[in-house]
């Protein structure tokens, strides 16, 4: 089989040593797997820079658009309401699970390529005393923009109103310093910074919120309360749990450890993104997002000028020489996307450059 490395956001290229983790079948009602689930949650909430004290963490399985669903279903009660800033698809998806779940909303749409306005949410929040939580993605993976976060922290705090936040795509790559912002409820998956494989989601929670949104979970399987009174008693997982997985994910937290934790790890990242950007522009593509707003995850670049192929034909040429990339998902121009997370060093960064200098000489030549 011809093997690539991944320039996709998640799942990502993950090291051999977490895939070799997945060849044992572990039980899952007894003391050891327990354990394992136990030190997860710990180390998680001290990636978080949270402590048990005021903050827990639940595991769910599913992929991340499960954990988002199963917090918005389950802490925003009948008579509350949810306002969403939205600037990319996944944004959009906390309306559609809104809509699916019937969970009272407004929504804000912010242009793609623009951050949600802190100062736009005050003013939403003094206008509809309705609102009761507010929720928002800090690294908008549609465009690769990362968006203020501790703003709109200070605002929804200030006001005194629950804050969510879809950390799917940063948490692990971006230091968030989750209870110096005030965040109640904050979501990511384990197929993405940690560098795990797909499988469930984790939530790192404030313990007081957490214990607010008790009976009001409008699922059963996605009940992220009562996932957590079943896990918080002895670490076992209501249903079965993604055991494979769970084993790769306790392995992939200690290669973030050996790495030198999220300061290392997110340097790694940040230098991949700034040596991409910085070798595509010597040959005319230039990403979507403005300097100021782009985020370490993922790029999103403008199709070059006067082009004469298309994305599939670039996508195969690449994947052909070991490496997978992204097509665009912002609407209004045409553009595809590299993600540099994951097992991505600068020899990727400058291989996957060459390679598309290399397509495009080929293009320009016929
Ligand atoms: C990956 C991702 C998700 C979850 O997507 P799944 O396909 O369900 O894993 C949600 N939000 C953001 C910002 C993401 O990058």
């Amino acid at each position: 089989m011809k093997t690539y490395k991944l320039l996709t956001p998640g799942p990502l290229t993950t090291t051999d040593t977490v895939k070799q983790e997945m060849l044992f079948d572990h039980c899952t009602w007894d003391d050891d797997y327990k354990k394992i689930t136990l030190e997860i949650r710990d180390q998680l909430l001290t990636l978080a820079h949270a402590d048990s004290t005021t903050y827990t963490v639940v595991l769910m399985q599913g992929s991340g658009t499960f954990g988002v669903e199963s917090v918005l279903s389950s802490v925003v009660g009948e008579n509350e309401k949810l306002l969403i800033a939205a600037n990319g698809a996944y944004g959009e998806r906390m309306e559609e699970i809104a809509k699916h779940n019937r969970i009272p909303y407004v929504i804000y749409n912010e242009h793609y390529n623009q951050v949600p306005s802190a100062e736009k949410i005050k003013k939403m929040l003094e206008e509809d005393s309705d609102i009761t939580h507010v929720a928002m993605v800090h690294s908008e993976t549609t465009s690769g923009i990362l968006n203020d976060i501790q703003a709109v922290a200070q605002i929804v705090k200030g006001a005194g109103k629950t804050f969510i936040v879809d950390a799917m795509s940063s948490f692990g790559g971006v230091d968030i310093d989750v209870p110096g912002m005030g965040i109640d409820f904050i979501i990511s998956s384990a197929n993405k910074c940690i560098q795990g494989v797909p499988g469930f989601s984790f939530i790192i929670c404030k313990k007081d919120k957490l214990e607010e949104s008790r009976g009001k979970a409008r699922s059963l399987s996605l009940d992220l309360y009562d996932q957590w009174k079943t896990m918080e008693a002895d670490g076992k997982w209501r249903f079965t749990s993604p055991t494979h997985v769970v084993l790769a994910f306790a392995r992939a937290l200690k290669e973030l450890e050996e790495e030198g934790g999220i300061p290392a790890r997110a340097k790694r990242y940040l230098d991949n993104n700034q040596l991409l950007i910085r070798k595509m522009k010597e040959f005319g593509i230039r990403p979507y997002i403005s300097p100021d707003h782009q985020g370490p995850i993922i790029t999103t670049f403008f199709y070059p000028e006067n082009c004469n192929f298309s994305f599939q034909e670039m996508y195969d040429f690449i994947k052909e020489r070991g490496y997978a990339i992204y097509p665009g998902k912002v609407t209004e121009a045409d553009t595809f996307r590299i993600g540099n997370i994951g097992e991505i060093y600068e020899e990727d960064i400058l291989k996957v450059v060459s390679l598309f200098k290399e397509f495009l000489e080929t293009r320009q030549e016929v």
